[in-house]
């Protein structure tokens, strides 16, 4: 988290940069079915961060010594593209973007079936061609609704979305200048059929009271970023008619 700033993150009528309350989140539109040399593919925008992902297989892992004769394996690689910050980025991966991969990775073998491929690789590959902060929520949510869209079996349609502290208040979806110079930055991600959560990464310091608030928070935002990416699928598929009760 940031280092101290003279920036007013919360003003006195409880208004933050962007004019959000602290339990807005930002906007968010997702579109599936967008890259049409991949399984599955979801176009997402969450305020200022831009993300494709896009899915291949299953398909036989290879080199076969990474295979699990039990479970396919889910390799989710996040890449933030050269131009999608204001400096630069220097291209390729470095040691946040393994992390990230590794957090999401880990986080997608626990709602697909894996254990339907043995043998396989399910791929996913996300693009961050903006970034601004959340971007790694983005990721997962733009990786659920393209995992949907490949049609791999899965517990649920994984979720995400952060919540922390700035400006001395507990909030929802930081923006770049509440994570830059904020107290605290809590993404998780979340199965909102189970309630089970699959990613969780604090970055800065919270009391225990303000874990749980921002923890509900979080589950809030995921639930409501939910019913978006259920949206963006049934537009692509449309329940035949009367199929819907
Ligand atoms: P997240 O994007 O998931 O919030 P971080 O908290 O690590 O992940 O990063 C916050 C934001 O900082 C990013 O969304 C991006 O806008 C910016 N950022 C991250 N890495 C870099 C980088 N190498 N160069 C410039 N900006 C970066």
């Amino acid at each position: 988290m940031g280092t101290k700033s003279d920036i007013e993150l919360i003003d006195k009528n409880g208004k933050r940069l962007d004019g959000r309350g602290p339990e807005d989140i930002r906007e968010v539109k997702i579109e599936t079915g967008v890259l049409h040399r991949a399984d599955g593919s979801c176009y997402l925008e969450w305020g200022g961060n831009k993300v494709y992902a896009a899915v291949y297989g299953p398909r036989e892992a290879l080199p076969r010594h990474t295979q699990n004769p039990l479970r396919a394996i889910v390799n989710a690689r996040y890449n933030m593209a050269a131009f999608s910050v204001d400096d630069r980025k220097r291209p390729g991966p470095d040691r946040r973007s393994r992390e990230i991969s590794k957090v999401i990775s880990e986080a997608l073998e626990r709602v697909v079936l894996t254990e339907y491929y043995p043998r396989s690789a399910i791929e996913v590959n996300i693009e961050i061609v903006e970034a601004e902060a959340g971007s790694r929520c983005a990721g997962l949510a733009a990786a659920g609704v393209a995992l949907a869209d490949a049609g791999i079996p899965m517990i649920d349609i994984p979720v995400a979305c952060a919540a922390g502290k700035a400006g001395g208040e507990v909030i929802l979806d930081l923006g770049k200048e509440e994570d830059n110079f904020g107290e605290a930055d809590l993404p998780i991600g979340y199965l909102p059929r189970t309630g089970e959560i699959i990613l969780l990464q604090m970055d800065g310091h919270l009391t225990y009271a303000e874990f749980e608030r921002a923890l509900d928070l979080a589950i809030g935002g995921c639930l409501k970023v939910s019913e978006l990416q259920k949206k963006a699928l049934m537009e692509k598929y449309p329940s035949p008619v009367g199929g819907e009760q």
